[in-house]
């Protein structure tokens, strides 16, 4: 049977590894870092940008912010979220779990779902592993993720035990409810054989309405993305044209409810397996103990998600323990308040020593935002309170995170990642101003 996703390893290096995730959208080199679209657009920075110069093949979309805000009636109405917002490429939508866990003071948890009030208006709103499949069909993402309790990360054993539990039992009525969903054909993302991109011809990317051919028709900047469509692959499509499910492992930093919660997930099967519940505030050592445990046991055949996550050091030593997929706000939310990250450790942009200063935020960065601005423009934008400036920095740090997995992936594939991972980190410490 045809998979909605083909993931296959490229190579190998330690634990570390490097693979092709072809999806119905896109074909993506991991480790990958996935750029986070909360409300449906990265925040400063336009798809334009994300398709050409940044080459992002893949984003997330957050389900709670949408389903919220403007509602899934109006993006299932307008075909979706990849025709509503025109991002042609992959998309991941997270379950709303996250958020809503983040809500202590306005949820009430049941075994049937969530029950909370929006951030935005108080309403009352109610979240369930179905209702949050029904959310992710509509939003027609390529990867669709199960609907989990993120445990907090100091919860202790027996709590975080409870949470496991609930959690591989929304793990199955998740996959239960997408099974159906994708069997009724509500997936608002799907491509049919023909429309799916692998045995297209590489000029013509997969349709997703006809705003967006229209424009692709008249602007040759746009039209130009097409030569980031992966090549067509010889024998055919193998691919469903549906969307995937990823399960979810939880177990905070309990080695024992970890595996335990790894269990439970493969044995419900699914197309990849995140990690959950890491960089909530637990210890460094603790994401790094858990990654080294858990990462060799699970699946190897499917890629592995650590979600939420993080700084370029953690992603380097996450893929050291072999992780292949991530995502993170950081870039952008960063990227707004002056802080950029650079080769040689974060700068902030607010500070009065950048303000005559002529190099760029990274001399080794070949971003466009590092080939033509100095810090010290950069740093007048900022204190004159132009939105460029928030704009450009979120542009060079997603610029130089995207670049950093391509670099790893470069080493792993010459087998030389250890000696990466040593030089990339002790670079990144020479001269760091702003620690996060
Ligand atoms: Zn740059």
């Amino acid at each position: 049977m045809d998979s909605p996703i083909v993931w296959n390893i490229t190579a190998r290096d330690g634990e570390a590894r490097t693979g092709i995730l072809r999806t119905r959208r896109s074909e993506i080199e991991t480790p990958v870092f996935m750029p986070v679209g909360t409300q449906g657009a990265i925040k400063g920075v336009r798809f334009e940008w994300l398709e050409s110069e940044l080459d992002a093949r893949i984003i997330l979309g957050n389900t709670y912010h949408l389903f919220l805000r403007p509602g899934v009636e109006i993006i299932r109405n307008l075909g979706g979220l990849h025709k509503f917002s025109t991002w042609n490429r992959s998309l991941l939508t997270d379950s709303g779990g996250f958020q809503v866990f983040s809500l202590t003071d306005l949820r009430k948890l049941t075994e049937d779902g969530v029950e909370f009030r929006s951030h935005l208006d108080g309403s009352k709103q109610f979240l369930s592993p179905e209702i949050s499949m029904e959310v992710q069909a509509a939003l027609g993402s390529e990867i669709v993720m199960a609907f989990d309790e993120c445990t907090p990360g100091d919860a202790g054993f027996e709590a975080t035990r409870k949470s496991l539990e609930l959690t591989s039992r929304w793990a199955l009525r998740s996959k239960d409810r997408f099974e159906k969903l994708q069997e009724e054909g509500v997936d608002s993302g799907f491509l049919s054989e023909q429309d799916a991109l692998v045995g297209r011809s590489l000029s013509e990317p997969p349709a997703v309405g006809g705003g967006l051919r229209r424009i692709r028709d008249t602007d040759p900047a746009i039209a130009s993305n097409d030569k980031l469509q992966p090549p067509a692959t010889a024998g055919g499509s193998d691919l469903s044209g549906r969307q995937a499910l990823f399960g979810i492992i939880q177990g905070a930093g309990h080695l024992e409810l970890r595996n335990e919660s790894l269990e439970k997930t493969v044995g419900i099967g699914f197309d990849g397996y995140a990690i959950g519940g890491l960089s909530v505030g637990e210890e460094k050592n603790v994401m790094y103990d858990v990654l080294e445990f858990l990462a060799p046991k699970m699946p190897v055949e499917k890629p592995r998600y650590l979600m939420g996550v993080g700084t370029p050091e953690d992603l380097i030593e996450a893929v050291g323990r072999g992780v292949d997929m991530f995502d993170c706000v950081m870039p952008t939310r960063n990227g707004r308040t002056g802080s950029a990250f650079t080769s040689r450790g974060k700068i902030n942009i607010r500070n009065a020593k950048h303000a005559g200063d002529d190099e760029p935020i990274d001399a080794e960065c070949r971003c466009s935002v590092c080939e033509r601005y100095s810090r010290g423009y950069l740093r007048h934008l900022y204190q004159a309170g132009e939105m460029n400036a928030a704009i450009m920095i979120s542009h060079h740090n997603l610029a130089f995170f995207l670049d950093t997995m391509r670099r790893v992936r470069q080493s792993i594939k010459s087998g030389r990642f250890a000696t990466f991972r040593s030089e990339f980190l002790s670079k990144l410490r020479e001269n760091d101003d702003a620690r996060v």
